[in-house]
């Protein structure tokens, strides 16, 4: 049985995702939508699953793994939408269908393929698909590279065995335009295309702002509560 409140959310932002793609004059089909289930449980998951979503997102390695263990075998493709850290990298790739969160150098070298007879070389040959995260704020604890280091990091990507770089990853900062926090993001992505051509993707758009990042070109949009309802309370907090 699914909640009939869970399928009234995501069908009131399915129909705000089609609206904002008319009016865009876009084709909802270059739109993939990530429901993001950080702090919920996997039944809720299940349910979303009920409902026709494939695509979800986690921003905290434990709960992510445990909830793709949980889950194995249903067809989803995690999103990986958190900062992560280098030691868990090669964890989190391993569940992982795509991660947004690529910040620094570091990070791509522990995500990259291993040399053979290295350990995690049995993975060798496969590729996991990730997003550059620029960070539009002057805190850099908000994630993501800033936008002098951008090119570089991009170049690394593109050196690197067993990344596909997809594109760009954003957060609108709190308090400013979403719109022309979206638009600056779509003008870097247009600008990281000279050093790679493929990268066309730009993951951008949560709960309050997806219409504005549909709007500015976003073909990823990470939605939590807007689909889920609230987050279940703090005592989950605590362990992050
Ligand atoms: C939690 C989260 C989201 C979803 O946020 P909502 O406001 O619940 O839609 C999107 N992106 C990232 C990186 C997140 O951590």
């Amino acid at each position: 049985m699914t909640d009939p409140d869970l399928s009234q959310r995501l069908a009131n932002v399915r129909g705000g995702i089609a609206d904002a793609a008319r009016l865009a004059g876009r084709s909802v089909d270059d739109i993939t939508t990530v429901v993001v289930t950080k702090f919920q449980p996997a039944s809720l998951v299940r349910e979303l699953l009920e409902l026709g979503v494939r695509d979800f997102g986690e921003s905290r390695h434990q709960e992510a793994q445990g909830k793709a263990a949980e889950l194995a075998g249903t067809g989803i493709r995690w999103h990986f939408v958190g900062q992560v850290q280098g030691k868990k990298a090669r964890q989190v790739r391993a569940y992982s269908s795509v991660i947004h969160s690529v910040d620094r150098e570091s990070l791509v070298t522990s995500l990259a393929t291993p040399v053979p007879d290295q350990p995690g070389a049995d993975e060798a040959g496969a590729e996991v698909d990730c997003f550059v995260q620029v960070n539009l704020t002057e805190d850099p604890a908000r994630g993501g590279v800033s936008i002098p280091d951008l090119a570089p990091l991009v170049e690394r990507v593109l050196s690197a065995p067993g990344l596909r770089l997809l594109g760009l990853m954003a957060v609108a900062p709190l308090g400013a335009d979403p719109k022309r926090s979206f638009a600056l993001v779509s003008e870097l992505g247009a600008q990281m295309r000279g050093i790679a051509p493929g990268a066309r993707y730009l993951s951008m758009g949560m709960s309050q702002d997806y219409a504005a990042a549909i709007a500015e070109g976003a073909t990823h949009l990470r939605i939590g509560t807007a689909i889920t309802g609230n987050r279940p309370a703090a005592v989950n907090l605590k362990t992050s």
